[in-house]
């Protein structure tokens, strides 16, 4: 079957998305590690019409080092990161691979944001890294 499922913390809020992930990425801006409670935050790639989601959210925007305006949708209840979007892909939805239900199903194919990564969060030697934010297809 394609596609994946999540949700929440505390359940309020539930997604399905039914189409794969056209790119799994760890983000290391200050914006991504401030908002994940870790040191970065792990972002798959949908088309944002093929992301169904449930239950009430809250949403903050913020303007990003781009000029574009980046969306984070998180629960209102449990504080969970649910997906972003960002003004120059409107096409496109992430979703954050912290909340998936089998986080195991997707593999991180890049890390971005690198020169901003915190001395204790490693970096996976194998990945390719850029020091900021690379040109994204969409
Ligand atoms: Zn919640
Ligand atoms: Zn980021």
């Amino acid at each position: 079957m394609a596609g994946f499922t999540g949700g929440c913390l505390c359940g309020r809020v539930r997604y399905e998305c039914s189409a794969e992930p056209q790119m799994v990425v760890h983000c290391y801006c200050v914006d991504c590690r401030k908002s994940s409670g870790t040191g970065h935050g792990t972002h798959l790639m949908v088309p944002a019409e093929a992301l169904q989601v449930r239950g009430e959210v809250s949403v903050y925007d913020r303007d990003a080092d781009s000029g574009n305006t980046v969306r984070r949708v998180f629960c209102p209840v449990c504080g969970s990161p649910l997906y972003s979007t960002n003004s120059s892909m409107p096409g496109l939805a992430f979703p954050r691979a912290s909340n998936l239900d089998d986080p195991d199903s997707v593999t991180p194919e890049m890390a971005v944001y690198t020169s901003r990564a915190p001395r204790w969060d490693a970096i996976d030697p194998e990945l390719p890294a850029v020091p900021g934010m690379p040109d994204l297809p969409g």
